[in-house]
């Protein structure tokens, strides 16, 4: 099956939004920045985002709230980037990593050198100034076999908050063992990245990340003790129903 160009899609089709950025995911693996099964893991997330209705759900915009507050009450963020992330919106993670003073850190299940070079070249043709995750020796988060376990000493190895979008289990749960706070973002609510992170925003990443831009650049006016009770406030095992629930009416309709 040959997949289309996102010039050919025409605007009126009903999946429009769907097949432009299905388009952009095949464009990076041809590209080299996204393995074959990150391919896999698009449709998966397609599949959920088809139940949600393809919008950002009143659960999503409560999670973005929750995970821009916590990115602002961190000493050391981090955002982690794998080829997914780095296909769909290098740009906006590189505009939120400035706006948080956050790092940014190639993190891949599946690492080569020329995918690792691929995706720095993205991010910093995007702007990033610093991209982490190239170095020859890096730090090791305990609980991972290599290469997922490679953390960089001025990156994830210090942070105390990640964002760790379309992570996987395993990593996930290392990460909280190390001490971190997660957040994920994930369209599929029943995860074993969505159950275990800190805070898991069910959404697709093209819409999330802007939107939690967004929110870190409308609470950073707060007082520390506002954002404090915004995560305090917050239930992940609650949110993640109520995000599938969403899904589930949806086949009511
Ligand atoms: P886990 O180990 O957490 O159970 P998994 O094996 O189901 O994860 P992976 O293949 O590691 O999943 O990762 C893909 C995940 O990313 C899926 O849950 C999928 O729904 C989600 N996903 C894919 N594309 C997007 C996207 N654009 N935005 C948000 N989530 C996405």
């Amino acid at each position: 099956m040959s997949s289309k160009n996102s010039q050919d899609i025409p605007p009126d089709h009903p999946r429009y939004e769907s097949l432009k950025v299905r388009a952009r995911v095949v464009d990076a693996y041809k590209a080299g920045i996204l393995a074959d099964s990150g391919l896999i893991a698009h449709g998966r997330g397609e599949a959920f985002d088809y139940l949600a209705g393809e919008k950002t759900s009143p659960a999503a915009e409560k999670a973005i709230e929750t995970a821009a507050a916590t990115l602002l009450l961190a000493e050391n963020p981090v955002i982690s980037v794998n080829g997914n992330t780095a296909a769909l919106v290098p740009g906006e993670v590189v505009s939120l990593a400035h706006t948080l003073n956050a790092k940014i850190e190639i993190n891949l299940f599946y690492r080569t050198p020329e995918r690792v070079s691929a995706i720095e070249k993205v991010l910093k043709d995007a702007g990033a100034r610093e991209v982490l995750g190239t170095e020859e020796n890096p730090e090791h988060i305990e609980g991972l076999a290599s290469p997922r376990s490679r953390a960089s000493k001025e990156g994830v190895y210090k942070a105390d908050v990640m964002l760790v979008p379309l992570e996987d289990g395993d990593r996930a749960e290392a990460l909280i063992s190390n001490g971190k706070k997660v957040i994920t973002v994930d369209l599929n609510p029943l995860s074993r990245t969505a159950k275990t992170a800190t805070i898991t925003i069910v959404d697709n990443l093209v819409r999330a990340i802007p939107l939690l831009t967004g929110e870190v650049e409308r609470l950073r006016k707060m007082d520390k003790s506002t954002l404090q009770h915004i995560v305090h406030d917050f239930d992940n095992h609650s949110n993640l129903q109520d995000s599938l629930r969403v899904m589930l009416e949806s086949l009511h309709e």
